[in-house]
């Protein structure tokens, strides 16, 4: 592993540690690149609504300026990026990227928590076995990957559908095809496969290494010591090879302006 662009910080509220530690132990793994992209704010519709796991808006100049001092420190030993994990929300994505347009951010990475505009309630971690909100999933991630804005796309394999197998395949192929169109990398996630999660999900990436599409690493650390484990990395790459995928070591990212 040569990169890692899935870092948090205790801004989301559920992730520990200073941003200096994640740094250190990626220099300590010989990671060339490190990309800190921690669940980002929202403005969300219903002014009473509070969304627990990430940065309030006005966290965010703190974060970037926190990011830009520790670039000028690191900067000879580690190649280090600005981004933040973002959901689509259709209806509030608009004002979202307004805000986030002031600020220097070198990417944006997907990762679909919830459906719909979260207000709703519906997560995709939450196991159901109704094909229609697989279906929800699958069309609001192609939208918000035809938007171009992301550089990949997190824990593709996030929502947990437990119905029909057949239906499933076809949904994952829907994704795997437009990723492939798209040139967009999915993210083979560590934290899933470290946590026992239900993703990395064995049928999902059968089907990525049926399609071909480009497979990255990504540590999706909530603690410095996540940010480069070895034996971790070492246990993902002999199940993506068994899957006859090989993952590529960098991203190409793609700045918000
Ligand atoms: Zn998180
Ligand atoms: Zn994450």
């Amino acid at each position: 592993m040569l990169a890692n662009y899935h870092t948090h910080t205790p801004r989301c509220n559920h992730a520990v540690g200073p941003e200096r530690d994640y740094i250190g132990r990626a220099l300590e793994g010989g990671l060339q690149e490190l990309g800190f992209s921690d669940h980002t704010p929202y403005f969300f519709d219903q002014p009473d609504y509070y969304s627990s796991f990430r940065m309030r808006p006005e966290q965010l100049p703190d974060y970037v300026e926190t990011l830009l001092g520790l670039r000028a420190e690191y900067g000879d030993r580690i190649r280090l990026f600005i981004g933040l994990e973002a959901e689509y929300y259709p209806r509030l994505f608009p004002r979202l990227l307004d805000y986030l347009r002031q600020f220097p951010l070198d990417y944006l990475i997907l990762g679909q928590h919830a459906l719909y505009n979260e207000t709703e309630g519906v997560y995709s971690t939450r196991p159901t076995d109704d094909e229609k909100l697989l279906d929800q999933y699958r069309g609001q991630t192609l939208e918000a990957l035809e938007t171009g804005l992301f550089s990949y796309f997190a824990h593709p394999d996030l929502f947990h559908f437990t119905g029909d197998p057949k239906a499933y395949d076809r949904h994952v192929r829907a994704i795997c095809r437009k990723a492939m169109e798209l040139s967009i990398p999915l993210e083979f996630n560590l934290l899933g496969f470290s946590e026992g999660k239900h993703y990395p999900d064995p049928a999902f990436w059968r089907i990525v290494g049926e399609e071909g599409c480009p497979v990255v690493l990504g540590s999706d650390a909530h603690a410095p010591a996540d940010t480069w484990d070895p034996a971790l990395i070492a246990r993902e790459e002999a199940l993506l090879a068994d899957c006859g995928i090989r993952p590529i070591d960098r991203v190409a990212l793609h700045p918000i302006r």
